[in-house]
């Protein structure tokens, strides 16, 4: 027996019978020889976190753009987060830690520079439009490794797939996500707790928001501060699922509906209010014209100078293309590269 089928057994012995077993799996995109230490989804999570894309979000917006700011959020520590509360209830609820935090880890890898600014606008600029989230599948599916991708496992991907922020509900109905392994029920709902939290304690460090403004019901049930309001829905979330049978995840509903009011209270006082900020406005500008730049036919050159290949013959695969590539930007990269192309270098021999 190898390692590997030994860990396997233990899977068997431990997690709750709602969990999603590794050796179960239903394969990766194209068969291979299984690591002989690491289950599959503890070997996905570790090709992501080797990834390309997982080191490009440090740099990447979470609310603040290129925040100078040591203490702000970038996605990649929202991605830590994110990781962590779930990793937490997956642990208590005897679930499959390993896919959890694969799905956790890679579940924003397709975010744009400048956030929510960049998204929508690749959004408007390529037909057929653009969601981070079908990004975070192509990323792990086609663009690392040389186009090649990650080959993980079927449910890592349909974990990052299933991934989608908005305002919709953020708990599942009885029933409505019987395709979906609870693992990955789990990575929407600890992403919603970790955003709504480190969000709003980023907001009021920026000055966007004060902390006597929060909506008192918010207050009240969730706490005035990110450690208090993190531990009280995380402890909602694993009691109640406990206490409905371990199969569903639920949570109290005066707890579910300040999450809630927070959000939309977020989406109001902050995300909207930052999409008329004029670095925003000035960052949707930039990647307009980005895409513009490498999509032009008199600019062959240029991007294959930057893509590092020719660019394709036809009209909407060099489209999707210049998507991909400015999509994989960082904040820093895009205003770099914006500046490479776009402003005059003064001369600099004497
Ligand atoms: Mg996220």
């Amino acid at each position: 027996m190898t390692l590997r089928q030994e860990m396997e057994r233990r899977e068997e012995q431990m997690f709750s019978p709602f969990a999603a077993r590794s050796a179960a799996s239903r394969g990766r995109q194209r068969p291979e020889q299984e690591c002989s230490l690491r289950p599959a989804f503890q070997h996905d999570r570790d090709r992501i976190l080797y990834s390309k894309a997982f080191r490009r979000l440090k740099h990447k917006t979470q609310v603040f753009l290129a925040p100078t700011g040591d203490h702000y959020r970038t996605r990649l520590t929202h991605t830590l987060e994110v990781a962590q509360i779930a990793r937490t209830v997956a642990r208590a609820l005897r679930l499959n830690e390993d896919l959890t935090e694969a799905i956790a880890l890679g579940h924003d890898l397709g975010h744009t520079p400048f956030g929510h600014a960049g998204e929508s606008m690749l959004n408007e600029l390529l037909p057929g439009g653009f969601r981070h989230h079908e990004q975070s599948l192509r990323v792990v599916e086609t663009l690392e490794k040389e186009g090649r991708g990650l080959n993980l496992t079927f449910e890592v991907r349909q974990g990052i797939a299933a991934h989608a922020k908005g305002r919709g509900p953020f708990l599942p109905r009885r029933g409505q996500e019987a395709n979906l392994t609870l693992e990955a029920q789990l990575v929407r709902v600890a992403d919603v707790i970790a955003y709504i939290a480190h969000d709003t304690e980023d907001a009021i460090r920026g000055g966007v928001i004060k902390r006597r403004e929060l909506p008192e019901q918010v207050v009240k049930v969730l706490g005035a501060r990110l450690s208090r309001q993190i531990d009280t829905m995380v402890k909602d979330l694993i009691n109640q699922t406990l206490q409905a049978g371990g199969g569903v995840l639920a949570m109290r509903p005066e707890v579910a509906e300040a999450m809630t009011r927070l959000r939309d209270f977020l989406y109001t006082q902050v995300y909207e209010n930052m999409e008329v900020h004029q670095d925003f406005i000035k960052a949707s500008k930039m990647v307009r014209e980005l895409f513009a730049v490498l999509t032009d036919p008199r600019q062959d050159a240029l991007f294959s100078q930057y893509v590092g290949a020719d660019p394709p013959a036809g009209k909407s695969q060099r489209q999707r293309a210049a998507a991909d590539y400015i999509a994989g930007m960082t904040d820093r990269y895009a205003l770099k590269m914006y500046e490479d192309v776009f402003l005059p270098r003064p001369w600099g021999r004497i």
